[in-house]
């Protein structure tokens, strides 16, 4: 039987979550098709032979992608057993089944839930269920590279010179074992997380640096929730492949936690780190439950820095608790901290997402802010506050995105929003201070996010 795998976007990486699966389903005999929406069209042929067609929603941008791509998908093939896979699956329940149509929902570790699913439909059985998210520990496999669109469809590095580094991605860990309030990961793994073994990263990685990879992206939600795990497999990784850096992500806890560990990664090829902050304020930092503070983060930038590391910050500026004030003092901090060309400009202007089942909701206050749930949009409508921070929002997100069509750099979008701030405080902007940057910091050419609305072109594009 013919399977379908469809990714819509995944942050410019060769999508991992259809390679692996691709796998598990090869290995069980189907004749499998993997396709990209982010860089390729629909495969008609293959989509009108499928029994089963599975569609992979990684965040909330993919699924809002998705879900325009559905009335195509099924005008090409009616019939086949359609199903919705990723974190995004679970919390999107009722929208996937009523809305699109989707026959299964699947979460967590998918790949094992989805071999059972085509061995039903394989043998003309009906589904039994069994939908949902499974949690079980299982031996992962390498992930089937074949028939993907070749790294260089990707994301590129520029690791600060202006060159262009081709980029594979891969995965040491799923899940994560903190709960903080806002994050998509806890809905479906809440508080667990499984390590991959050692040699099957090593040999996606093998793969992927034959195909041409000079940088590997570890995308684990959090590389440290493991420490020792990750030491190990990036001394490996650096024993066999001394010419190749990498990045992670690892939390601001982790960082200061374990800041004796980041000379270590630094000495293994790791080129930056991306850390997510959000806030600078401790107390919207207790209530998204992130575990750190303004100070450990400050902490975490001195380790970083000793350690020769770069960081790569990712922040939710504006949320129900905004202020034009706070916003600023979020700015003034990056400028001392020396952090301007370290941050992507799309990190000034995004505002909370809160979906269905999201921990946001638990607290006390948030039900003064939020204004009903929007269908389309998949999440909850929700006003700051403070409504000069929601216009302060609408005026970043433009400056933002009038940069990317210029192609500014990362200070020139900065010092644009930093004029904005100071107006929208009644001040007039003092100069930036000068960086003391020796040289470019590395950065991907698409960054990391998963939060914001898909462009009009990414919703024409299918
Ligand atoms: S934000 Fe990061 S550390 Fe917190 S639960 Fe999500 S993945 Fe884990």
């Amino acid at each position: 039987m013919r399977v379908c795998l469809i990714s819509t976007y995944e942050l410019g990486h060769q999508p991992f979550a259809l390679a692996s699966p691709a796998r598990w389903l090869a290995d069980e005999g189907a004749d499998v098709t993997c396709t990209d929406l982010a860089v390729e069209c629909l495969d008609e042929a293959a989509l009108a032979e499928a029994g089963l067609i599975a569609i992979h929603l990684s965040m909330h941008t993919a699924t809002r992608i998705a879900a325009a791509a559905v009335p195509k998908i099924r005008a090409i093939n009616p019939d086949a057993h359609l199903c919705f896979y990723g974190l995004y699956a679970p919390v999107n329940d009722a929208y996937l089944r009523e809305t699109l149509g989707g026959q299964s929902v699947l979460g967590g570790e998918v790949e094992g839930e989805l071999v059972r699913l085509y061995r039903h439909l394989a043998h003309g059985e009906p589904w039994d269920g069994g939908d949902g998210v499974a949690l079980i520990k299982h031996r992962f496999k390498v992930p089937r590279r074949e028939g993907l669109p070749s790294l260089d469809n990707y994301a590129t590095l520029d690791p600060g010179d202006g060159s262009q580094v081709t980029v594979g991605y891969t995965e040491a860990s799923r899940g994560c074992k903190h709960l903080c309030r806002h994050c998509p990961v806890v809905p479906v793994y809440n508080g667990r997380f499984f390590i991959v073994s050692r040699e099957v990263v090593l040999e996606d990685c093998r793969r992927q640096i034959a195909d041409g990879a000079r940088h590997i992206t570890f995308g684990d939600p959090d590389f440290f929730n493991g420490p020792g795990h990750a030491l190990k497999l990036v001394e490996a990784f650096h024993g066999e492949f001394p010419e190749v850096t990498y990045d992670a992500t690892i939390k601001v806890e982790h960082l200061h936690q374990h800041a004796d560990k980041l000379a270590r990664l630094r000495a293994t090829g790791c080129l930056f780190v991306t850390t997510a902050v959000e806030s600078v304020n401790d107390e919207v930092l207790a209530k998204l439950d992130k575990g750190h503070t303004r100070a450990d983060f400050i902490a975490a930038v001195r380790a970083a820095d000793a350690a020769g590391l770069t960081l790569s910050p990712t922040f939710i500026p504006f949320h129900p608790w905004a202020t034009p004030e706070g916003y600023l003092d979020l700015l003034q901090l990056l400028a001392e901290l020396d952090l301007i060309e370290n941050v992507a400009p799309i990190q000034l202007s995004i505002r909370l997402l809160i979906p269905q089942g999201s921990r946001i909701l638990e607290l006390d206050d948030i039900h003064r802010y939020l204004d009903g749930f929007d269908a389309e949009k998949l999440s909850y409508r929700w006003s700051a506050g403070d409504p000069r921070a929601d216009a302060l929002q609408a005026e970043v997100r433009d400056a933002v995105q009038q940069g990317e069509r210029e192609g500014a750099g990362r200070r020139a979008v900065f010092q644009r929003i930093w004029e904005l701030a100071h107006a929208a405080c009644g001040r007039t902007a003092p100069p930036l201070p000068v960086s003391h940057h020796t040289g470019g910091v590395p950065a991907m050419s698409e960054p990391w996010y998963c939060c914001a609305e898909p462009t009009e072109e990414q919703l024409a594009q299918v």
